[in-house]
């Protein structure tokens, strides 16, 4: 071959455009040709080294199939010797050492002499190109000077397309990342400089890619809006750690949006450090989640959080005062002014709790229940500022509620837990809960602090509880009477009924310990529809025996105001043809004036019936002389706190004296309780007050001994 033509072949390869567009398959196979045309081989061939150093055939020129070169991992003297020597070339394989390790190869293909030329990039054996002969073929200067070029090509060519790849991958990738709705941001850790940021960043913050790249980190709003979330977040990624969070800024145009971002540090192969910060606008996502979390954690009516919120957040308080708040008679309220007029006090008390929970500070607070709110007051040390804020909250929720035109009250009772003080495992809130339910027993402020002596009661009640499921079914239940005297005439006449409970095991227990746990529980339905018909049972007997008394019974509110009272009593008055008027309903005031319009209704319907009224503990309630008049009652039964006060409270005289001349004045018959001294009864009689009961004449006795007790106090006979 001549310098021409192996200039020309050169030449040819050199201006392929194959090669210039660094095509090395296609220049692999023009090489291979032009080669083949001009040398006297066999074949000639071009391997590349892939991954895990497989040999992969690019081109080749035999006619028939043609094996790839063993694995550079099978021959790695071989190749050693190659990428060190850079051409290798055999006249004998049988007799060359230097080829022991490709001999298979060799043999199998019949090669008895061939010339590897490596192709190499930056000294790193990247193929060969390989001529093999079946023949002796010496390998003259000149051919291995021309393959050694051709093989340079193909290595310039292999380069050129890898730096095609690696830019085409690079800018793919860049596209992609700019495509993004992602924000990614690199940022060198060295210098603490943006080098680079998509698209994304602009279309989320509204802030222009130039204004921030190349620029320090404090350009950034985050720096600038977050200071100090922004430094966590630098120090935790330069401490080799990721950190990610979500932040709140506000963009350009004044508009705020959430960004979530997560921020990685990582090291380039040169050992610089960068982080790879990528960020996305959540703002939707969380307002979704706030919405949600809205839904699950609070009461739509007042906002305010609910018990499923409140319970998880009170597990993890540890300190504090829990404060709870129960609405007394609320259900009646919804019940007689209707569910708005209920909505409208709920969301006034609510309105008073936040504002009394803004003033001290306090952030949880709650709709525990449905006439229920709490709320956790923290950081108050000593009793003095307690039993202040107390107080306070007290009274605002105790002011009179607006609604429309008209003013409600509503009649809060406050109970309040140190959360620190109870035991582990008890949950604050049913402490609250047992305080709360004498805190709405009291007289006058409804407000109850938590303490244990109240935990023995209501342990011992509820006892009381379970016990009384049982009372009715094993008769443990009697009825005790006690007598009447009418002060005028000097003679019994009637009897007032009362309860009393043969427990199996505390022997005889008076209503006090037991009738309140009934009314509670609902059970006083029962109880009260076994004492009416007792009481007309004796009632019965006793005008059958021309007994001449009235029977005074007692009736619970929640008696009193179920739609049963008035069947149940039509019925046993009709069954025991009780005469009219010795019947007497027993109702305190204050249960009375729960729900005036009902009460007043069902006096008239019980008056009919020829069914008496009397006011119980009269004097102890708010009653007022409207209603009196308005109510068709028959009596009123003066407590007896006045009458065992009246021979040394002169304000005591005064008001039986006053309820006295009312009576007359309202044509109201008047029985005084409790009356224990002769001095007593002479003061009574001399006002003229009809009727007195006490236990200067008897103590409430069982039916014989009544009957006994009669027998002995009526000279005259009875009428
Ligand atoms: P109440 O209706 O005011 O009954 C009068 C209470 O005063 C009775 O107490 C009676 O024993 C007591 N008492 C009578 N005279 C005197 C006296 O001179 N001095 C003193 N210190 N006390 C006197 P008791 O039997 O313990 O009943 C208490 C309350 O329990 C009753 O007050 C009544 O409100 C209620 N109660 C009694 N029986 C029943 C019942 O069958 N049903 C309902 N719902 N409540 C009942
Ligand atoms: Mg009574
Ligand atoms: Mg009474």
């Amino acid at each position: 071959m001549t310098k021409r033509q192996f200039q020309h072949l050169l030449e040819t390869i050199v201006n392929s455009t194959q090669k210039q567009e660094g095509l090395f398959k296609e220049t692999a196979e023009l090489a291979c040709d032009l080669l083949s045309q001009s040398l006297e081989v066999d074949n000639i061939g071009v391997c590349l080294f892939s991954g895990g150093q497989a040999c992969e055939l690019i081109a080749h020129t035999s006619l028939q199939g043609q094996a790839s070169r063993p694995a550079q991992s099978l021959c790695p003297n071989y190749f050693d010797q190659l990428k060190r020597s850079r051409t290798i070339d055999v006249i004998d394989v049988e007799n060359d050492g230097r080829v022991a390790e490709l001999v298979d190869y060799l043999n199998e293909n019949q090669v008895v002499s061939h010339l590897d030329v490596a192709i190499r990039i930056n000294g790193h054996l990247e193929g060969v190109l390989y001529l093999e002969s079946g023949q002796f073929h010496e390998w003259p200067e000149s051919e291995i000077h021309i393959v050694s070029q051709v093989a340079d090509q193909l290595a310039l060519t292999l380069a050129t397309q890898r730096a095609y790849d690696t830019d085409e991958r690079l800018s793919l990738f860049l596209k992609a990342i700019e495509q993004s709705e992602q924000i990614s941001m690199v940022v060198n850790l060295a210098t603490d400089k943006i080098e680079y940021v998509n698209g994304a960043h602009h279309a989320i913050s509204g802030v222009p890619k130039q204004q921030i790249l190349g620029q320090p980190l404090a350009c950034l709003d985050f720096f600038k809006q977050s200071p100090v979330q922004a430094d966590a977040v630098l120090a935790q990624v330069k401490l080799g750690k990721i950190a990610k969070g979500n932040t709140q800024l506000t963009r350009r145009d004044g508009e705020s949006y959430w960004l979530r971002y997560r921020v990685r540090p990582f090291t380039t192969p040169r050992g610089n450090h960068y982080a790879l910060v990528t960020a996305e606008d959540c703002s939707e996502e969380l307002v979704q989640q706030n919405e949600l979390e809205r839904l699950a954690w609070r009461c739509s009516l007042t906002g305010l959080y609910n018990r499923s919120y409140f319970n998880r957040a009170l597990e993890k308080t540890r300190s504090g005062h829990l404060m709870l708040i129960d609405l007394r008679g609320f259900k009646r309220f919804n019940d007689t002014y209707g569910h708005e007029k209920g909505d409208s006090l709920l969301i006034e008390v609510a309105r008073r709790i936040k504002h009394f929970a803004s003033v001290k500070k306090a952030e949880l607070m709650a709709r525990v229940g449905s006439d229920e709110f709490a709320l956790v007051l923290e950081g108050i040390e000593d009793e003095q500022s307690l039993d202040y804020a107390i107080k306070r909250l007290y009274h605002q929720l105790n002011l009179p509620v607006q609604v429309g035109a008209e003013s409600f009250e509503a009649k809060p009772a406050l109970s309040v837990v140190e959360i620190n003080a109870l035991e582990a495992g008890f949950s604050a809130l049913t402490y609250a809960d047992i305080a709360v339910q004498y805190a709405k027993k009291k007289q006058g402020s409804a407000i109850q602090i938590f303490n244990h002596a109240l935990l023995k009661s209501f342990k011992e009640d509820a006892q009381i509880e379970r016990d009384l499921q049982a009372a009715l079914k094993n008769r443990e239940f009697e009825l005790y009477y006690q007598p009447l005297k009418d002060l005028g005439r000097q003679a019994y006449i009637g009897a007032e009924a009362l309860i009393r409970w043969h427990h199996p095991k505390k022997g005889v227990l008076y209503p006090g310990a037991f009738i309140d746990i009934a009314e509670q529980t609902g059970m006083i339905a029962a109880i009260g529809e076994w004492v009416l018909e007792a009481a007309c049972r004796q009632l019965n007997l006793w005008q059958h025996h021309n007994i001449n008394l009235s029977m005074h019974v007692n009736v619970s509110a929640r008696q009193f105001f179920s739609t049963q009272l008035y069947d149940q009593v039509w019925q046993l008055v009709t069954r025991y043809r009780i005469r009219p008027n010795t019947l007497i309903l027993e109702i305190t005031e204050t249960e009375l004036m729960e729900d005036v319009v009902y009460a007043t209704h069902l006096c008239k319907e019980l008056a009919e019936l020829g069914v008496g009224l009397a006011i119980d503990d009269f004097g102890t309630g708010y009653s007022s002389m409207r209603y009196l008049k308005q109510f068709p009652i028959s009596k009123l039964k003066i407590d007896r706190s006045f009458i065992s006060d009246l021979s040394v409270s002169r304000e005591s005289r005064e008001i039986v004296s006053a309820i006295i001349a009312m009576a007359k004045a309202l044509n109201l018959s008047l029985t005084a309780e409790g009356v224990e001294t002769a001095e007593q009864e002479s003061f009574l009689s001399a006002l003229s007050c009809h009727q007195a009961q006490g236990f200067l004449y008897s103590p409430a006795l069982r039916e014989a001994e009544f009957s006994q007790f009669l027998r002995a106090n009526t000279e005259t006979p009875l009428h």
